[in-house]
């Protein structure tokens, strides 16, 4: 006999620790199944090591500026390996407060991988659970490129794994990972180069964010082979060539990285055996995150929707409030998800890009920028601009995105993001007093 659950999460990620634990506020008796540390991506190998990496090479562009501001620093180096050792004692203290979280809260963490044995029963190790309800939130992984060599370089989940500092990176990608880790390695003091198909990186934003970062990343030493599609990685010992379809051989590297996107983790789940369908491996939802199959559900990155934290723990949230919580229309809106880009400088980006909008719109869309040096700038040798767009859409000028390049971005783009969502003309932004000296009054008084 199966044990019986009211509620089972397959997955202990952002997605699947966010449903299981309101899911239990509500009185259901939830099992979490996760083979791993808990977590997921995002605590493990994503954004919070990640985050710990751009702090330490924001802090060393800080260095650099601060013998404008009048400091004698003299920089002695950057110990890796500590960084390193800090960042991973941080994760594993969060691993041991979602573990407590967990024990607290009565959920049952069950340490295994888990298979569906049926519409609503999963095997886990050598034991079989049931419940009427089942939500999927197994995430994703990295791609790796089927060419020759490609595991002589390594992935997101390898950078984390360095214990020393690679001289030479070539990262193969144009998107989220390849410009943030770029960033990191260049400010801890790496030669890095940034490998792309196309003409540019990040070209699924607006066209001003790519543009600029491309300019500001070219401005810190990083640079970038256009036009560059892999065909095969070769080793001469430890150092690695990278070899072009258009016959180019680049190098070499002490280290490839592949950040060329990421596949969802659905193969080994037994789809089969519960009549799952999915569409290249994702699992196909509507609009309240269920499946084809009664009372089988999936959130985050397995969906291959928005693939970001906020937005998994968002529908884990809205689907037991549901579920569980007697919201019966309770779900998530996709629209105007604001996301933040970790790069030096960071990116902050909410709604359409300009083309988005005028594929959309046409002639209706009005824009607003902004270039600036900040004032932080004023003193600093390396100047870095900031520059920020507005697209707006009709008589009413109904601002339906932003984007923001520069230092503080990051920070920045929350509020934004939620004037947005409340439908915020520029005549809004426009009758907002401005916050002066910042870089974010610019978003207020463009004309
Ligand atoms: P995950 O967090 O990946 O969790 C899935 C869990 O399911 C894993 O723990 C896995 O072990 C488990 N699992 C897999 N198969 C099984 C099975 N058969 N049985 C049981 N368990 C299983 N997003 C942001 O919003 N901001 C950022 O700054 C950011 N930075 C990122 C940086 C990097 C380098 C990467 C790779 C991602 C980043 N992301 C960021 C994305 C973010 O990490 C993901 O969107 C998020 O973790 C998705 O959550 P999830 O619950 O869907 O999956
Ligand atoms: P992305 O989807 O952001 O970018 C990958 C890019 O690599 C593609 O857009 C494509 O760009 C290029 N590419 C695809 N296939 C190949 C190939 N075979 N060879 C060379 N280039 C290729 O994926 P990432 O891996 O960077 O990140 C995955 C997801 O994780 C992101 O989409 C994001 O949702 C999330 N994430 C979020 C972060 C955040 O919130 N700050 C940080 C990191 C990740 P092109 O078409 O231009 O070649």
């Amino acid at each position: 006999m199966p044990t019986q659950y009211d509620y089972i999460v397959i997955g202990g990620g952002s997605g699947g620790l966010a449903t299981a634990q309101r899911a239990v506020e509500y009185g259901a008796r939830v099992a979490i199944i996760e083979p791993g540390r808990l977590g997921g991506t995002c605590v493990n190998v994503g954004c919070v090591p990640k985050k710990l990496m751009w702090n330490a090479a924001s802090l060393g562009h800080g260095l650099a500026d601060a013998a404008g501001y009048g400091f004698d620093v003299e920089l002695r180096g950057h110990d890796w390996a500590a960084l390193k050792a800090g960042r991973d004692a941080y994760v594993a203290r969060l691993n041991g407060i979602y573990a407590a979280n967990l024990e607290k809260k009565g959920i049952d963490w069950v340490r295994a991988a888990a298979r569906f044995t049926g519409p609503r029963t999963v095997s886990v190790g050598g034991g079989e659970l049931a419940a009427p309800q089942v939500t999927i939130a197994t995430g994703g992984r990295p791609t790796v490129p089927a060419i020759p060599g490609s595991e002589l370089g390594i992935t997101s989940d390898g950078f984390f794994a360095l214990e020393t500092r690679p001289r030479r990176v070539a990262i193969v990608g144009s998107g989220y990972i390849a410009v943030e880790l770029a960033g990191a390695f260049a400010g801890l003091g790496s030669q890095v180069s940034v490998v792309v198909r196309h003409e540019g990186v990040l070209r699924h934003f607006d066209s001003m964010v790519g543009a600029a970062l491309a300019r500001e990343m070219a401005a810190d030493g990083i640079e970038l082979v256009t036009h560059a599609v892999p065909k095969a990685l070769t080793a001469d010992g430890a150092t690695r060539t990278l070899h072009l379809e258009d016959g180019r051989a680049i190098g070499p590297y002490d280290c490839v990285l592949w950040a060329i996107g990421r596949e969802p983790l659905s193969a080994d789940l037994g789809l089969d055996a519960a009549g799952v369908t999915t569409v290249g491996g994702f699992i196909v939802t509507d609009h309240l995150q269920d499946t084809n199959v009664a009372g089988v559900h999936a959130i985050g990155d397995v969906t291959g929707r928005a693939p970001l934290t906020p937005v998994a723990i968002a529908a884990g949230r809205r689907l037991s409030d549901r579920l569980f919580g007697g919201k019966p229309d309770r779900h998530l809106d996709y629209n105007l998800i604001p996301t933040v880009i970790f790069s030096h400088p960071p990116i902050g980006t909410v709604g359409l890009s300009e083309a988005e909008a005028r594929a959309l719109h046409h002639d209706a869309v009005r824009t607003y920028t902004a270039s600036f040096v900040p004032m932080y700038h004023a003193l600093t040798p390396h100047k870095r601009r900031a520059e920020m767009k507005l697209v707006c859409v009709g008589p009413e000028e109904r601002v339906v995105g932003l984007h923001v390049i520069g230092a503080g971005a990051d920070e920045m783009l929350q509020g934004f993001a939620v004037a947005l969502k409340m439908g915020a003309r520029k005549r809004d932004l426009d009758d907002t007093i401005a916050i002066h000296p910042t870089a974010a009054e610019e978003l207020v008084t463009m004309r």
